[in-house]
């Protein structure tokens, strides 16, 4: 209305009318497209038309968590009147059932449904061979398919360290397992030269699943045991036993590595366990 004032007033304002007016229209136009730029970068305006972004489509599912379906036996060693092999007041009971506990959280965060033989400090058999039957059984009643049994070791050379995990010589799997476990434990200890061994344990003979029996450290060796009471080594030993179960159930293979010459001390042995336990 203002142009067609001006433009009876005489031909300059209403040039110079157009020409504010066509000022007018590129600085709203730009406005107007800056408006439309910031607004294309809110949250949900692609889902607005006049924005010109096409819908976006429909997310996937959630991905099954990588343990869905698998059923994982956790068995912290001894118990109760068995407290395990003791140093400098740590029992090898309370050492093993903190690291179980732990690793049963994170395979449960992975979607696993978890076995455990024991989830306090007590062991409801005098016999130490029948309080291994009932972890066995156990484990079969609860349709697992693998098994974890979990250690700590001593030995009467103090200077002994490092994890070890071992295997039933007749079971493929277990010692698949088993140099699985071994690798991640070395990988959290890499100066650690251990190897997975076979080894004829009662627990890892009469399993009817695959099955890996590994000892977290020598609670004879004050490092090892001073890490072994360590919450946060404790987590980070049940890390890595978790990821050793997820590639396992991945189907991952594993090759021993070599010693690169280094051997056992002569007459080693593991863990001291009583007669019945072999
Ligand atoms: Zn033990």
């Amino acid at each position: 209305m203002g142009r067609v004032n001006r433009a009876v007033g005489g031909g300059r304002w209403a040039i110079a009318g157009w020409r504010v007016g066509g000022l007018g229209l590129l600085v709203l136009a730009g406005i107007v497209a800056a408006v439309l730029r910031w607004g294309s970068g809110l949250p949900g305006a692609d889902r607005l038309p006049f924005l010109g972004r096409a819908p976006a489509p429909t997310p996937p599912p959630p991905a099954r968590p990588p343990l869905h379906g698998v059923v994982v036996a956790v068995d912290p060693g001894h118990g109760g009147e068995d407290g395990g092999v003791t140093h400098a007041g740590v029992k090898e009971k309370d050492v093993n059932l903190a690291v179980a506990l732990l690793l049963r959280d994170r395979l449960e965060a992975l979607g696993a449904r978890v076995v455990m033989t024991r989830e306090d400090d007590h062991d409801s058999l005098l016999d130490n061979r029948a309080s291994l039957n009932l972890r066995l059984y156990k484990a079969r009643e609860g349709e697992a398919q693998l098994l974890l049994s979990i250690h700590a070791n001593s030995f009467p050379d103090p200077s002994q360290w490092g994890a070890q995990t071992f295997f039933h010589p007749d079971s493929p799997e277990g010692r698949r397992l088993a140099l699985l476990v071994q690798e991640e434990l070395v990988r959290l200890e890499p100066d650690n030269y251990r190897e997975a061994l076979a080894a004829d344990y009662y627990v890892l003979r009469n399993s009817e699943m695959p099955a890996a029996l590994v000892e977290l450290g020598f609670l004879s060796n004050p490092d090892d045991r001073r890490k072994l009471v360590d919450p946060g080594y404790q987590a980070r030993l049940a890390d890595s036993l978790a990821r050793a179960v997820q590639r396992f159930v991945a189907g991952e293979q594993v090759e021993s590595r070599p010693t690169a010459g280094r051997q056992l001390p002569p007459g080693f042995i593991m863990e001291i366990y009583p007669p019945e336990v072999w």
